[in-house]
């Protein structure tokens, strides 16, 4: 792939590493290709960081027709740089395109795409203790017309920004709100991809928690709301007497890249992984009976966070004592010692940028 390349005149002014938060601070240039119905994909090029303009008729603004992926890029303690799994997500993509009717961008064009930007941005990759680039490649219809379609123009991009640890404070555990009434995903609908519109329609139970001093949302299942599927931006995971549960990947759940590092990690330890449905009164029953011993969230932007308090309705279960797990930590050690190079990596996760 030939990648053009717009040089700016004034590169910025880098953020103290010590307070980057999440998302705050953009580096200087992004990845840009157009598709169209006619011509495919052209005119790869990484140019200044800066604002696109789209016709206020754009399909993306109206019927959001958009999808996602993120991933990060490490510094090593030797000074490399590398990424985690790319290939997942550019695979991701491909499946989350396929459901919303949008034109596949190739996995090695991802790979290279993401490469290619990490490289110009290499002084942007942050060396302080637990901080990386979060990379976000997305893509969205760029054609102009109010007609519900398939639209014959896309814009695929990537954009980056140093990241800090996702809790400022360290990893402490988190409350969680488990929603009763609203819904994320049912069977047949978009849940298992990564689009935008996911979150449009989450955002209501994420403010309904927080009004009630709850950080994140647990979603039960769309049909039923009987089994526990997913929280917010993150899988989730419990181990329930020694053993672990998460919620399979069935059309509903997203296949997130660190649920399936979580899990090879599990396996290879020797824990028995139950990839199955799991009911809520079994969940709130187990909390109660102490056979419930630890709760965390994995995702890529916060890696793992341990959840200390279920609310269900009215019943409340503490997890630990309120306090991170002998487990939740180990694997929170041993995946970000991949990823940050200080682990050794048998399984072949990481690839050197530079
Ligand atoms: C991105 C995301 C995850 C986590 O996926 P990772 O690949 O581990 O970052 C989980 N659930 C939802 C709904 C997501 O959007």
């Amino acid at each position: 792939m030939d990648i053009r390349f717009v040089k700016r005149e004034v590169l910025k002014e880098k953020p103290d590493q010590k307070n980057l938060g999440f998302g705050k601070y953009m580096t200087d240039y992004m990845f840009v290709m157009d598709w169209t119905k006619d011509e495919g994909w052209k005119d790869a090029r990484i140019v200044p960081h800066e604002p696109i303009t789209l016709e206020p008729s754009c399909v993306t603004l109206h019927y959001a027709q958009e999808t996602f992926e993120g991933l990060k890029a490490y510094r090593t303690a030797e000074g490399k740089i590398q990424l985690f799994r790319p290939e997942m997500n550019a695979k991701r993509m491909i499946t989350s395109n396929e459901r919303l009717c949008m034109p596949a961008f190739p996995v090695d064009m991802f790979v290279e795409a993401v490469r290619a930007l990490v490289k110009v941005e290499e002084a942007w990759v942050p060396t302080e203790p637990e901080t990386s680039l979060y990379i976000r490649p997305f893509m969205f219809a760029t054609e102009a017309a109010l007609g519900v379609h398939m639209a014959s123009a896309y814009k695929f991009m990537v954009i980056c920004c140093p990241v800090g640890a996702y809790y400022a404070e360290g990893i402490n555990p988190v409350k969680i709100l488990v929603e009763d009434e609203l819904v994320r995903a049912v069977k047949g609908g978009t849940g298992f991809t990564k689009c935008g519109g996911n979150y449009a329609g989450s955002i209501l139970g994420q403010v309904k928690a927080e009004k009630m001093g709850y950080s994140q949302v647990l979603w039960l299942d769309g049909e039923q709301r009987k089994y526990v599927e997913e929280v917010g931006t993150m899988n989730i995971m419990f181990k329930i007497a020694g053993e672990i549960y998460t919620a399979p990947i069935e059309g509903t759940v997203l296949a997130g890249v660190t649920r399936d590092s979580m899990l090879h990690l599990l396996r290879d330890w020797g824990y028995k992984v139950n990839e199955t449905r799991l009911s809520i009164d079994d969940l709130m029953k187990a909390g109660h009976d102490g056979t419930l011993e630890e709760v965390f969230g994995t995702g890529t932007a916060a890696v793992i966070s341990p959840v200390g308090e279920l609310r269900y309705k009215d019943d409340v279960v503490t997890v630990n004592d309120f306090k991170i797990g002998e487990l939740t930590q180990k694997l929170y050690d041993t995946l970000t010692g991949i990823q940050w190079g200080k682990i050794e990596d048998r399984f072949g996760w990481t690839q050197e940028v530079k």
